[in-house]
């Protein structure tokens, strides 16, 4: 049996549409106008599968990949069919560890010469040269470059430094998903007049996210987006903020019933009894809990069974929460906690609004225990 095989041994699964991460990614290219992308499939393709995810991107043409670390670069070298990818490294990297980045050729970002001179010794003589995304700094505070000079010296540095190529150079933007324009215009204008005054060529460029690719494609002055969750499907602004491209949604939860059983009015269910039933009524188990990601915040959220909506009741325990059911059911009842069932459906954006977070923090939480079936 393959892991999968006995993971599904237990009737909870995610599912993954690969068609609809190629065709949101194509649909995004073109709403921005942008020639190239750069798929962000950090955090194992933000829960969706990246072995599934990347191949699936790398059949309609993507070339270029982003993940958070040097881990994720290295599996991620393992599943791409050519050596011509390229998988770009967009969290602070320790310099020590640059010999492994030659090795499988990441391409780290990096802000600080500093990290070169460390990188530059670990090296050593006569290695093909280390591809360095330059970061820069604008306004997201986290890492890069943040001043004219900086950037300059940082080229400057590379361009002169045999163990060193160019691969990039990129900004990340704070407010792309929201409202404060003015945020982004400042983010904007100091990359590009930092960026050109170093007299860095334009096909290294890139800055969009999601965010600015939907909401402001206008401006994005690059051939190239940067984009993770519009390939996933989901709106990643403000709930009020409409996403100009329809999405389609990649990721579906279900599970099975697996006990059905009438509980008397004033009996409880689960850790607390916090849920008194108010008269007789039908309930069912389902086995799934916070352990694959189903978080405890998520009590009280809808489910749909045959196409009707039901909710789930009491406390949210490690591996098996309780749905409330208007009618007796089968055991073995197909239950959608995410995705459609008839003309319902349940929304990754519906489920982060009811835990009070974002869709990336859900989807990132669904843990190794939840088989991906890739459709
Ligand atoms: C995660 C990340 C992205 C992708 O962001 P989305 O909003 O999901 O498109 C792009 N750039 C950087 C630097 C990131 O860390």
């Amino acid at each position: 049996m393959t892991a999968t095989d006995l993971l599904t041994l237990r009737p909870t699964w995610m599912e993954v549409d690969l068609e609809a991460i190629q065709t949101n990614a194509l649909k995004v290219m073109k709403h921005a106008g942008a020639k190239n992308l750069i798929a962000v499939v950090k955090a194992n393709a933000y829960g969706h599968d990246v072995k599934a995810v990347s191949q699936a991107l790398w059949q309609i043409g993507v070339r270029r990949f982003a993940v958070a670390t040097i881990f994720e670069g290295i599996t991620l070298r393992e599943y791409l069919p050519q050596d011509d990818a390229r998988i770009i490294m967009l969290g602070v990297q320790p310099a020590e560890h640059a010999d492994l980045m030659v090795n499988y050729r990441l391409e780290p970002a990096v802000g600080t010469t500093e990290w070169l001179d460390q990188a530059a010794q670990v090296i050593g003589a006569g290695r093909p040269p280390l591809r360095i995304q330059l970061a820069v700094d604008t306004g997201m505070g986290r890492m890069g470059a943040n001043s004219e000079e900086a950037v300059s010296q940082m080229y400057q540095r590379i361009l002169a430094d045999e163990h060193f190529e160019l691969g990039g150079v990129f900004t990340h933007f704070a407010t792309a998903d929201d409202h404060n324009q003015a945020y982004y215009d400042g983010q904007r204008e100091r990359f590009t007049t930092w960026v050109e005054k170093a007299g860095i060529p334009r096909r290294y460029w890139h800055m969009a996210n999601s965010g600015s690719a939907l909401w402001h494609p206008e401006q994005i002055d690059t051939e190239t987006i940067r984009v993770g969750s519009v390939l996933y499907g989901f709106n990643p602004g403000a709930p009020e903020l409409k996403s100009p491209v329809e999405l389609q949604p990649a990721a579906g939860l279900y599970s099975r019933l697996g006990s059905v059983h009438e509980l008397k009015a004033g009996e409880s269910v689960s850790y607390g009894a916090t849920y008194t039933a108010k008269e007789d009524q039908w309930v069912g188990t389902l086995p799934i809990g916070y352990a694959d990601g189903y978080i405890r915040r998520l009590g009280g959220m809808k489910v749909l069974i045959n196409g009707r909506v039901e909710h789930v009741i009491g406390r949210i325990t490690m591996d098996q929460i309780i749905v409330s059911l208007s009618q007796p059911e089968e055991v073995g009842t197909k239950v959608t906690l995410l995705g459609r069932d008839g003309d319902q459906e349940i929304k990754i954006e519906d489920l982060a609004e009811h835990a009070g977070t974002i869709p990336h923090e859900l989807l990132t939480e669904f843990s190794s225990r939840l088989p991906r079936i890739i459709k």
